[in-house]
């Protein structure tokens, strides 16, 4: 059974890991990298390459694709059928459960570890505050956001984004 999973990655933590790991026990997997068109936004500091190049860094198997947001969700949902080919969704993300499941596909919620601590919101907060955020994140990660400048990019990000 082929799985994707859809998430923004922003940045990708231990508790990311930890779901792809689980999902990986079950499924193929391949990871959507949602708002691929995004960058230096508040939510979506991190280009789609430099995201992928963190993934590439932490995980073998899992093929990693872009998704394009779009203003409408219908049209979202024929760019996800066009593009991938699975059994399952995968997702955090509320509105995409509803998405998936109203065009007839099976979903499932990540299996989440401690979702209050590893969050991609709250180590975005850590890089703004200047608290510290790299115990958040797996070493293979934190090599590459080093590399491609993650914290400069948040802050940044935070200043061109209100
Ligand atoms: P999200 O709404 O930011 O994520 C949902 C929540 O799930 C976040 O709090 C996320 O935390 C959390 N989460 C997901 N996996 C987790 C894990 N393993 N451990 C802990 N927390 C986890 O959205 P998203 O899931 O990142 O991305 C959905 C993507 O679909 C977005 O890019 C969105 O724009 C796109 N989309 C687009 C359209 C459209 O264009 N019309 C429609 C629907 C969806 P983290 O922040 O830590 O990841």
């Amino acid at each position: 059974m082929r799985a994707v999973f859809v998430g923004r990655f922003q940045p990708f933590h231990l508790g990311h890991l930890h779901a792809v790991e689980d999902a990986e026990e079950r499924y193929d997997l391949v990871l959507a990298v949602g708002s691929s068109n995004k960058e230096r936004t508040r939510e979506n500091p991190l280009t789609f390459e430099e995201r992928k190049k963190v993934l590439d860094n932490c995980l073998e198997k899992p093929e990693i694709v872009g998704l394009e947001d779009r203003d409408d969700n219908s049209e979202w949902m024929d760019q996800v059928e066009e593009e991938l080919d699975f059994d399952v969704c995968i997702s955090g993300n509320s509105l995409v459960r509803r998405l998936f499941s109203e065009r007839g596909h099976e979903v499932e919620d990540p299996d989440y570890l401690k979702p209050e601590v590893y969050s991609g919101t709250e180590i975005r907060r850590r890089v703004v505050e200047g608290e510290n955020w790299r115990k958040l994140v797996p070493g293979c990660s934190l090599e590459a956001l080093e590399e491609v400048g993650f914290e400069e990019a948040v802050k940044e990000s935070y200043e061109n984004d209100g």
